[in-house]
């Protein structure tokens, strides 16, 4: 028996605020952009076709940046997310560690 595949949850938490998150069709973003944060709305869609891990992490840093009122390099950005993209398909148990250590079981 195979395990489901995890699925996207509706939202996140960076520092208490709460960020909405959506993985949609037609986006129609133009050809370097996969998604989007919507800093006013709180919310972070990415285009369902487009969209690679990266880019999750990527919105997920704009979204940290603009909570946290940080000003990031745009290739900062991009580099880190990438990188923190490649370590967490290699070992995906590390989030679920990050979790439960967050939490103190383990
Ligand atoms: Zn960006």
């Amino acid at each position: 028996m195979s395990t489901p595949a995890p699925k996207l949850p509706a939202d996140v938490v960076i520092s208490g605020r709460v960020w909405e998150l959506e993985v949609r069709d037609g986006l129609n973003l133009d050809e370097e952009r996969a998604g989007l944060t919507q800093f006013s709305r709180g919310r972070i869609v990415l285009d369902t076709d487009a969209a690679q891990p990266r880019t999750m992490l990527h919105e997920l840093m704009h979204a940290a940046e603009e909570t946290l009122e940080s000003d990031i390099p745009h290739d900062t950005i991009a580099a880190l997310a990438a990188g923190l993209a490649d370590a967490l398909i290699s070992r995906p148990v590390l989030a679920e560690w990050i979790a439960a250590r967050a939490r103190g079981d383990v």
